[in-house]
């Protein structure tokens, strides 16, 4: 599992803020900023955080969706991030996405049949009968039965659009799948089912998953390591066991914090609840030194001038964060 899949060097993604007739530029939204990670191959890398802490942005930059501000995205050796449309075409068939909503992200129009063939076609898979044996064959891997080639979105549950929207980036046997929240709009039951066919899918098929969440308790069990955003920035970067175990970064203890538990036993494996103060404020006013620092319960002078560097704590265990900088 040691083998690096994709690598993302100094990733910036910022928005001009424009105002007036003109269109003036009056700020700048840093929605990710110097973000350095890798994905080992055949590993769940979830990346957790509040809404608006830019794992979804970085996920799109990843993707390509986006054309980074600033940085490099490595695949399987190859920087990917300044690449133009015709050089990226090969490397779009390898990291494909799963979306949040199934239900908007399936053409309401359009049969399963034509739904999962669709990337086949764009990449020039020409022979219809190859391409049916293919859409079967993608159906029977999400536990669909056949005879769904023939039904449309709005005939089927939640769950199974989501089994589609697996299908359909499973098509054109990527390596990386970026995983956008994809149980966040079903139902707690129907959300382990979808998680136990991805685990399935990844032994099956030795796929890597990038898995964007704010839910930590879907986390803990499904991801390898963990990757904690908070305002454009990775804060904390461990083993999932590690991670839920030892929290080391004042916000990644309050977001464990806020886990709702059944068992006494589990409560007792949790930091101490400390809610969080306030709300994430907007990228666009990054509060100075430390971004954590007005929120932080543990802030020091230093946190409103200085920003902390990502520092290696432990094995495997990184942190951005001034109490940890000097314990190397
Ligand atoms: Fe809190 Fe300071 Fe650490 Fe930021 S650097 S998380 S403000 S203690």
């Amino acid at each position: 599992m040691s083998e690096v899949i994709l690598r993302t060097d100094g990733v910036k993604m910022h928005f001009p803020v424009t105002a007036g007739i003109f269109k003036h530029q009056v700020g700048v939204v840093k929605a990710v900023d110097d973000i350095g990670v890798e994905l080992k191959r055949n590993e769940t890398f979830a990346l957790v955080g509040e809404s608006g802490s830019g794992k979804t942005t970085l996920a799109k930059a990843i993707f390509r969706l986006y054309k980074p501000t600033a940085g490099h995205i490595w695949f399987e050796g190859t920087d990917i991030s300044g690449l133009d449309d015709l050089k990226l075409k090969p490397f779009r068939r390898q990291i494909q996405m799963v979306y949040q909503d199934p239900t908007s992200s399936l053409n309401p129009r359009k049969r399963l049949k034509e739904i999962i063939e669709e990337p086949l076609i764009v990449h020039g898979f020409r022979n219809p009968d190859q391409r049916l044996r293919r859409v079967r064959e993608l159906l029977e891997m999400v536990e669909l039965p056949p005879e769904f080639l023939w039904r449309y979105p709005h005939n089927l549950s939640g769950g199974q659009r989501q089994r589609v929207g697996v299908a359909r980036a499973l098509a054109l046997q990527p390596k990386l799948l970026i995983l956008d929240e994809p149980t966040s709009a079903l139902d707690v039951s129907v959300q382990a089912k979808i998680i136990g066919l991805l685990r399935k899918l990844q032994k099956e098929l030795g796929l890597t998953y990038l898995f964007i969440t704010h839910d930590l308790s879907l986390v803990r069990n499904f991801a390898d390591r963990v990757g904690v955003m908070y305002l454009g920035h990775l804060v904390e970067v461990a083993p999932a066991a590690e991670l839920y175990t030892n929290p080391r970064h004042p916000y990644t203890r309050a977001l464990l914090s806020t886990i709702p538990t059944v068992h006494a036993s589990e409560q007792d494996m949790l930091p101490e609840r400390t809610p969080l103060k306030g709300e994430i404020p907007s990228p666009a006013y990054q509060p100075s030194g430390c971004p954590f620092h007005p929120r932080c319960p543990l802030a020091m002078p230093q946190c409103i001038v200085e920003m902390p560097q990502m520092d290696a704590v432990a094995p495997a265990v990184q942190v951005r964060c001034h109490l940890y900088g000097d314990s190397v």
